[in-house]
């Protein structure tokens, strides 16, 4: 139905927009009072108007006073949980599935700018998020609620694998917040998927690696955050973690 995947667009924008405002809010070192919206240069106010992604776009997501480029993430997150929520719609049968789908991928996707903008997988989304799995999951086709927390164990054991690997490169290599990101992913995922998501991830982490040190971006032992590339290997999970397990097993 058209009409729905229409619905599904707009309400992913919707929700995205909704997150990208919960950030402005909760990570701004501004009293409460002050503006939702600020240009980082000019410090003028933006109108909630021109943060529309549409009419940001327009805009070429730059200032309209001094012109000067507002966060990327006032546009490309909204866009991103639009896309996301029409490919859920298009993927599960359910149109109750897809929108369950729609909210975590929004909840992902803030991860992604979260860590690049902060290098930070904040307790107070990955948690909930968890929380909400662990409640949810078993909605998705293909799951139980068996398998949501046989998906937990095994990000767990995912997790702590990771952790002990990494021990020896000292911290930072790979921080509990990735830890904590890799068992919210195994609860909304179930074990088999969970997988497919960590392969996933690690495949695009270590081709997006090669890529910089071929273009001499960037050089051994440089931070590369891993929050991008879990989330981007959790919404293929949560795509098609359970047709790809099916496909290789056989
Ligand atoms: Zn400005």
């Amino acid at each position: 139905m058209v009409v729905t995947l229409v619905l599904f667009l707009v309400g992913g924008l919707v929700l995205g927009k909704a997150a990208d405002l919960f950030l402005a809010k909760a990570y701004r070192d501004e009293s409460l009072r002050a503006p939702l919206l600020r240009c980082q240069e000019c410090r003028r106010r933006v109108a909630h108007r021109d943060a529309v992604p549409l009419i940001e776009a327009l805009n070429l997501g730059r200032c309209t006073a001094c012109s000067a480029r507002l966060p990327l993430r006032w546009f490309l997150l909204p866009v991103g949980c639009s896309a996301m929520a029409a490919a859920c719609y298009l993927e599960f049968d359910d149109a109750g599935q897809a929108a369950v789908g729609a909210v975590f991928s929004t909840l992902l996707l803030a991860l992604v700018f979260t860590d690049i903008e902060r290098r930070l997988l904040p307790d107070r989304i990955v948690l909930p998020g968890m929380v909400l799995a662990a409640g949810l999951a078993w909605l998705f086709p293909g799951m139980s609620a068996l398998d949501t927390f046989y998906g937990g164990l095994v990000g767990l054991g995912i997790a702590v694998a990771l952790i002990l690997a990494s021990l020896p490169f000292g911290a930072g290599a790979f921080g509990m917040g990735d830890a904590k990101l890799i068992l919210f992913l195994g609860i909304l995922l179930g074990p088999s998927a969970v997988v497919v998501a960590m392969f996933a991830s690690t495949l695009s982490a270590g081709l997006f690696a090669v890529v910089l040190l071929a273009t001499r971006r960037r050089g051994f032992g440089d931070y590369l955050p891993h929050g991008p590339f879990l989330v981007m290997g959790g919404l293929i999970g949560l795509l098609w973690g359970t047709e790809i397990w099916d496909w290789y097993v056989r």
